[in-house]
């Protein structure tokens, strides 16, 4: 049987400010499949346009031209509510800094996501009390963010992420801010989770991440460009 593809690229350009003086071409001719169930790192020096591709893997915008499909959905053929809809559908988000919101509880942080969905509040407690298990936080449901460790902290933003049983998480240099124990950590839930059916992109500078061996395919972005290598090459 042929692999679904989760995400398809073809030919994809972005332009931020186009006609202005400070217009800058971040994407150019990007072409790219990742099959349903891939663990990708997108790598590349500052700059290169690894931000600027996950926002449309993302659904955040449409290309400024070229095709990009995710998740069965032509972006461009969708209004921008419609495409809200569907990144809230398809992709959970793993910032850099996590982006907790301290005050709240572990519990109502993970289900955030789910208050603009209508999901009532007890289907929310319950989904969220399976991922606290799975992630082995269960004993913090009921701390505010602020007061746990930075590895329960992970753990929260990866259950965020996971809440609406979405088939693809992104993941922004998730590792820049952690120690090596929690990077590696970090990339064993990514492990598993590949294992359970995810597609995983993750855009990183860190060889742990890049050479990680639960990495499928390291793409290579450089000056709006990307190119693929097998992640043996970075051994
Ligand atoms: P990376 O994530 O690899 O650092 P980015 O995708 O953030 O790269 O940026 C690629 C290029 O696009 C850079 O030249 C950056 O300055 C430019 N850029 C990114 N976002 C914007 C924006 N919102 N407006 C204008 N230029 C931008």
């Amino acid at each position: 049987m042929a692999k679904t593809m989760l995400i398809e690229l073809e030919q994809v350009n972005k332009i931020y400010n186009r006609g202005k003086a400070n217009e800058v071409r971040a994407l150019r001719d990007v072409d790219l499949r990742v099959a349903a169930g891939e663990l990708v790192c997108l790598k590349g020096p500052s700059g290169s346009g690894k931000s600027t591709l996950l926002a449309i893997i993302g659904c955040v915008f449409p290309p400024s031209s070229g095709r990009a499909a995710i998740a069965g959905r032509q972006l461009a053929r969708l209004p921008d509510r419609f495409l809200t809809i569907h990144r809230r559908e398809t992709i959970g988000f793993i910032f850099q800094r996590f982006n907790l919101l301290p005050a709240l509880s572990v519990r109502d942080n993970i289900i955030l996501p789910l208050l603009p969905l209508g999901v009532p509040p007890k289907e929310c407690r319950r989904r969220a009390r399976v991922l606290l298990e799975r992630l082995g936080i269960a004993h913090r449901e009921n701390f505010p963010a602020g007061r746990i460790s930075g590895g329960e902290l992970q753990r929260v933003a990866i259950a965020r992420a996971l809440i609406n049983n979405q088939p693809l998480i992104l993941a922004d240099e998730p590792t820049a801010h952690l120690d090596s124990r929690l990077s590696h950590e970090f990339m064993a839930i990514m492990a598993e989770l590949k294992a359970a059916g995810k597609t995983i992109i993750i855009t990183s500078h860190d060889p742990l991440v890049a050479e990680h061996p639960a990495i499928d395919r390291v793409v290579e972005v450089h000056d709006g460009r990307v190119g693929d290598t097998a992640p043996e090459d970075h051994a």
